[in-house]
C-alpha cells in the first residue's frame, strides 16, 4: 500500500506551553528539508497535530529512515486516507486496510473513532460499534477487546477520513536548533559520536573539533572522523568540523613534560583549543565521550585535572555513567559503530605512556606545564591559525 499520509506523534514538545509552536515549527522545517530529495511532500500542522502528506510516489523505507532521524518525533503512523467520508466508504476502506496491513487476522482489536463534524450522521460511539461489527463480519477470526486490544484501529473523520493502527517509533528528543549549540570533541572512537548524538537529541545544534597529528596519524584516520561527523549530521543537521593540527603541540609536550603525564597535559590543551573555538563559534558548551573509569585519563581525579584547564564553558559528557556495552548499543543503533571500529590510529594513542598516572594532582601537573612556558604559546597560536574547516552533511 502506498500511504498518502503520515501522522507524526511527538511527546515532550507537547509540554512546552506557549512556546510549543516554536518547537513544532523547528521539527517541521527539518522534516521538509530532509524529505526534499525523496519526493513531493507537504508537512503541516493541523488540529494540534503534524501531518506529512505525499504528492508524488516515494520509497516507503527511505521516508521512514529519514523520519526516524528527526529529533522530536516519537512515532510515525502511516495513514490511509479516504476522500469520501460516507459511512459505507469508510467501512470498506477499514476492511481493505486491515486486509492489506495484517496477514494473520486472528487478533484482538478495538476501533477508536473520532469525528470533528458533529453533523456527521453517526456518533463516535456508533462508528466504533458499526465498524467493529463490519470487521467481525469480514474477518471471523478477529475478536474485540475494548480493554487491552492487540491492535487499536484509529479512525478520524474530518473533511476526509484517516485510518491508521501502526506506530513506528521515532528517536524522541527535541528538534535540533531549539537549544543552542555545542562544540563536540570528535575522535575516531566509539564514544564521542554517541556523546555528540545524545546532545543533539536534546535539540542542540552541533559543531565539532578533531585533533589531528600528521604524519603520526594518517589521512585515513582523518577521513574516518569526517565520515563519523557525516553520520552524526544525519541527526544533527549540517555539522561544521574544525580540524586542528595538533602535532607540534604534542611534540612540545612530549619533549618537555614527564611521560606518564602526557595524556593528561595533552587533553588539557585539547580542552583549551576546544573552548576557544567554542567561544568563537557561539557554542555554550563542550561535549566529550568520556565515561568514568574507562581509561586512566577518565578517572574522577584525571577528569578534575583536565576540566581545570578551562573555566569559561561547561563540559558535558553524556556517556559519563554508561558501560561500554551501553555506548556500543547506541552507536550500533545510530549507525556509527562500523566506522568507529575501523583500526586507524588516534593522536592520543601515539604518544601514550605505558604507565600513565591515574590519580594526577593539579599542582603537580601545573608544575610540569611550567616547562612549556615560552615554547608552546607560538605553537598554540599557529594551530589556531591553521584550523581546517569541513562542512559535513
Ligand atoms: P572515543 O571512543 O570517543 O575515542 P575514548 O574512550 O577513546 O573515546 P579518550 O581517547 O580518552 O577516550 O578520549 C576521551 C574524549 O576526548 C573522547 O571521547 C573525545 O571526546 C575526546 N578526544 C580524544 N581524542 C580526540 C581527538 N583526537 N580529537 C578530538 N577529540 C578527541
Ligand atoms: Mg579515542
Amino acid at each position: 500500500m502506498q500511504y498518502k499520509m503520515f501522522l507524526i506523534k511527538y511527546a515532550e514538545i507537547g509540554t512546552k506551553g506557549k512556546n510549543r509552536y516554536v518547537f513544532e515549527e523547528a521539527m517541521c522545517k527539518r522534516m521538509r528539508n530532509r524529505l526534499k530529495p525523496y519526493g513531493e511532500f507537504e508537512v503541516r500542522r493541523e488540529y494540534g497535530r503534524i501531518y506529512v502528506e505525499a504528492f508524488s510516489d516515494y520509497d516507503f523505507d527511505d521516508v521512514i529512515k529519514v523520519l526516524k532521524q528527526i529529533f522530536g518525533i516519537v512515532g510515525i503512523c502511516p495513514v490511509k486516507v479516504v476522500e469520501d467520508t460516507a459511512y459505507d466508504n469508510i467501512s470498506k476502506a477499514v476492511i481493505e486496510y486491515l486486509d492489506e496491513e495484517y496477514k494473520n487476522k486472528s487478533f484482538t482489536f478495538k476501533c477508536h473513532a473520532r469525528r470533528n463534524d458533529k453533523n456527521y450522521p453517526k456518533s463516535s460511539m456508533e462508528l466504533n460499534c458499526d465498524l467493529g461489527a463490519d470487521l467481525l463480519n469480514a474477518f471471523p477470526d478477529l475478536s474485540v477487546d475494548v480493554h487491552n486490544p492487540e491492535v487499536m484501529i484509529e479512525v478520524e473523520v474530518r473533511n476526509v477520513a484517516y485510518i491508521y493502527s501502526k506506530v513506528i517509533p521515532g528517536p524522541g528528543g527535541l528538534p535540533v536548533g531549539t537549544n543552542g549549540k555545542a562544540m563536540a570533541l570528535l575522535s575516531g572512537g566509539i564514544d564521542s559520536p554517541v556523546a555528540a548524538y545524545m546532545i543533539a537529541k536534546r535539540g542542540v545544534e552541533l559543531e565539532a573539533v578533531y585533533f589531528n597529528a600528521p604524519p603520526y596519524t594518517s589521512e585515513r584516520a582523518k577521513q574516518k572522523v569526517i565520515d563519523l561527523a557525516k553520520q552524526v549530521s544525519q541527526y544533527s543537521g549540517v555539522l561544521k568540523l574544525h580540524i586542528v593540527n595538533f602535532t607540534d603541540i604534542q611534540l612540545c609536550i612530549y619533549d618537555n613534560c614527564p611521560h606518564d603525564e602526557l595524556t593528561i597535559i595533552m587533553k588539557r590543551y585539547m580542552y583549551k583549543v576546544a573552548e576557544e573555538l567554542a567561544m568563537k563559534e557561539d557554542c555554550q558548551c563542550i561535549v566529550t565521550g568520556e565515561s568514568i573509569g574507562q581509561v586512566s585519563s577518565q578517572t574522577t581525579q584525571s577528569l578534575l585535572v583536565i576540566d581545570s584547564a578551562i573555566d569559561k564553558i561547561p563540559v558535558f559528557r553524556p556517556c559519563i555513567g554508561m558501560d561500554k556495552q551501553e555506548i556500543i548499543d547506541i552507536s550500533e543503533m545510530i549507525g556509527t559503530y562500523e566506522t568507529s571500529i575501523l583500526p586507524y590510529e588516534d593522536c592520543c594513542t601515539i604518544f601514550v605512556d605505558k604507565h600513565p598516572v591515574t590519580r594526577p594532582k593539579l599542582d603537580q601537573i601545573l608544575e610540569s606545564e611550567k616547562a612549556l612556558t615560552g615554547k608552546i604559546e607560538e605553537l598554540y597560536a599557529k594551530a589556531m591559525e591553521s584550523v581546517e574547516v569541513v562542512y559535513c552533511r
